[in-house]
């Protein structure tokens, strides 16, 4: 069976696990946090980033920060991951959700405005398969309504917007290295700062509520509690194997790259032929290759593609029933105007194996086994 994910791996990493153990400093904030931390300031131009414990904290982090109140509302699009949207909850926020753009499944800017209340404190944006958000339109309403934004680039490390790091253009940016996304340590995240204010809450934030990074630094003489706080820093041990791959950042970038652009010239003949559709990056986006998706005709088609696949050998997937329509999600917000493209295009996308390091004649199999179903179909 060809997987439908393997986590990131290079060499080095087992090696600076040991390194990390033979430093007798295995918990938060060690050599290889900091050094990782660094790396990505440095090639993402982010004012201050922080390694967190997944990229779900580090959204709860973000909607900490923002300090809501009692009734304020965040907008959202309803097709994401269930932590975008509990992560608002921790926060204090009404959830908002407004459709996505069928071409890049990420939030339509040109329906956000509409979903603004006097109650609106906040946008969330996702970017979607490491594809950006149209965010120059996002970041003008914004401004305009003094709302924050708050970019889940969970997908979208190393992906960027008209030359921006996804992630360091809106208020926070959230990382992932959950084991699913191209960069790992298992479970992990990361929280970019993007105005230096919020910097030292966010420590105190992530630090149990203590001063510790202020003592660090020989700023304060006492080490104390001193306000709300969680823990969300991870172990120096994931950090040392998530260096690893940052070291080889470009590399695996480029593999994953040049897999993606195998499977979208192999599926173009079937888009041509008007059977399927075909994941669109707008110029302005320099995509990471996250994820390969098809969009079937519908959900039956889908269904079957699937099955299809799997009598093949292939594992393919799909994802997110949309969140307004989750038990959960009609619990806690709205929907905000129509639901256009949500659900109908959430139902008939279908993700295929992505990985770095998918060999070539796994990727022909997976290509082979798409082409023979939609050869059936239309023979
Ligand atoms: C993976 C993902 C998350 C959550 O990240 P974890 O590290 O698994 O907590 C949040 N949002 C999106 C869009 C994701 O893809």
């Amino acid at each position: 069976m060809i997987s439908f994910n393997q986590p990131p791996y290079v060499e080095e990493g087992i090696d600076f696990i040991k390194q990390a153990i033979d430093a007798h400093k295995i918990c938060g904030d060690g050599l290889f946090t900091k050094k990782c931390s660094k790396w990505m300031e440095e090639r993402f131009k982010a004012q201050k980033v922080l390694l967190t414990t997944s990229g779900t904290t580090a959204l709860d982090m973000a909607m900490l920060l923002c300090e809501f109140q009692s009734g304020d509302e965040v907008i959202l699009p309803s097709y994401t991951f269930s932590s975008t949207a509990t992560s608002a909850i921790l926060g204090g926020a009404k959830l908002v959700f407004t459709d996505i753009r069928p071409d890049t499944m990420n939030i339509d800017e040109t329906k956000i405005e509409a979903a603004i209340t006097d109650k609106t404190k906040a946008i969330v944006v996702v970017h979607y398969a490491g594809v950006a958000c149209e965010m120059d339109t996002i970041m003008d309403i914004a401004g305009r309504y003094g709302l924050k934004v708050i970019e889940d680039a969970a997908q979208g490390v190393m992906s960027s917007y008209k030359g921006k790091a996804l992630g360091t253009i809106g208020d926070f940016g959230c990382y992932s290295f959950h084991e699913t996304k191209n960069y790992s340590m298992g479970e992990g995240g990361a929280i970019l700062i993007n105005n230096p204010k919020y910097n030292m809450r966010a420590e105190i934030l992530r630090e149990k509520g203590t001063n510790r990074a202020e003592f660090l630094l020989g700023q304060v003489d006492k080490y104390t509690w001193v306000d709300f706080g969680d823990s969300y820093l991870p172990s120096d041990m994931n950090a040392a194997y998530l260096w690893s791959q940052l070291l080889h950042a470009d590399e695996i970038n480029q593999d994953r790259l040049a897999s993606w652009n195998r499977y979208n010239k192999a599926f173009l003949p079937l888009e041509k032929a008007g059977l399927v559709e075909l994941p669109v990056i707008p110029d302005e986006c320099e995509h990471n290759a996250h994820m390969y998706y098809l969009k079937c005709k519908d959900i039956d088609e889908r269904t079957k593609l699937i099955k299809f696949l799997k009598e093949k050998g292939v594992a393919a997937v799909f994802h997110y029933v949309p969140l307004h329509s989750a038990p959960a999600g009609k619990k806690f917000g709205r929907f905000a105007g129509e639901d256009e493209f949500t659900t109908k295009e959430s139902e008939r996308l279908v993700r295929l194996p992505m990985y770095y390091r998918l060999s070539e004649d796994d990727q022909k199999q997976v290509i082979e086994s798409v082409l023979s179903f939609y050869n059936k179909l239309e023979g």
